[in-house]
């Protein structure tokens, strides 16, 4: 299995995992024509969609869905809650579009993909983790408190795919409002480096071989600071990659060797 993030961070976030010439995405946060581009250059060819997953309704997530939903003819897939909140309508959908419940398990070609719910501030947010060929990878961004769910949802994956949001202390000392900062480190808001290296901490085995550091924040973290924060915690056991908001990351094979 191979997986691609082409975008992360609050301007668009939008991930592609590949299995044997098929694949699905989850989130769709760039516009149709910059999803374009960043799959080019993740090197991914043109493989076979199935569909696509929209993990909640905030627009760094589901503002392109509908148009790259319709391009690539795929159905769109998520919980009731995020389908009315993203404004999608099952008319101007691809067929097959269907809304789950959270802890749903969804079967598409080589693909199982089954939800969770996620704490954030959002109607309906759901993390996934999705297999094929015999690999597990865990996707939970934008999420402000990891539970007893997440853990068990993440623990014996392949690769992660993980949120690093802020610093806590670029974000308290930083520019934004207040009232900003309080729902951010709140437990409805966005994960710390501190509190996600402690949950990679807990979630990290032996067959760990990737995690991709999340939807960093442009103001309130840097790559190095997300990076260090993982490392204290989990050490050279694996490989530790932070995704990028302006650029997709090389496509990463997962299972056996990992190549970034
Ligand atoms: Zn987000
Ligand atoms: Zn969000």
């Amino acid at each position: 299995m191979n997986l691609g993030v082409l975008s992360s961070g609050s301007n668009g976030n939008a991930l592609v995992v590949e299995h044997e010439g098929q694949c699905i995405f989850f989130d769709a946060g760039l516009s149709g024509c910059e999803h374009l581009k960043r799959m080019q250059q993740a090197g991914f060819g043109a493989p076979c969609p199935l569909g696509l997953f929209v993990s909640h309704e905030h627009g760094d997530h589901s503002r392109g869905a509908g148009v790259l939903a319709r391009k690539w003819k795929v159905p769109v897939f998520s919980t009731k809650g995020t389908f009315f909140g993203s404004g999608f309508n099952r008319q101007n959908l691809p067929a097959g579009s269907e809304r789950f419940e959270n802890g749903d398990t969804i079967n598409l070609g080589p693909f199982r993909v089954t939800s969770f719910r996620i704490s954030h501030d959002a109607i309906d947010p759901t993390g996934f983790v999705v297999e094929a060929g015999g690999a597990r990878v865990g996707i939970a961004t934008d999420m402000g408190e990891a539970g007893p769910l997440v853990l068990s949802m993440l623990s014996g994956c392949d690769g992660l795919v993980l949120e690093f949001n802020h610093d806590l202390e670029m974000l308290w000392d930083g520019p934004y409002p207040w009232p900003l900062k309080q729902r951010i480190s709140s437990g409805l808001g966005h994960l710390s480096n501190d509190d996600a290296a402690a949950l990679l901490g807990r979630i990290a085995h032996g067959g760990l071989k990737v995690c991709v550091l999340a939807h960093l924040s442009q103001e309130n973290n840097t790559p190095e600071l997300a990076l260090e924060s993982a490392r204290r915690v989990t050490g050279d056991r694996f490989a530790l990659v932070a995704g990028s908001r302006h650029y997709a990351l090389p496509m990463i094979q997962i299972v056996q060797e990992v190549f970034l």
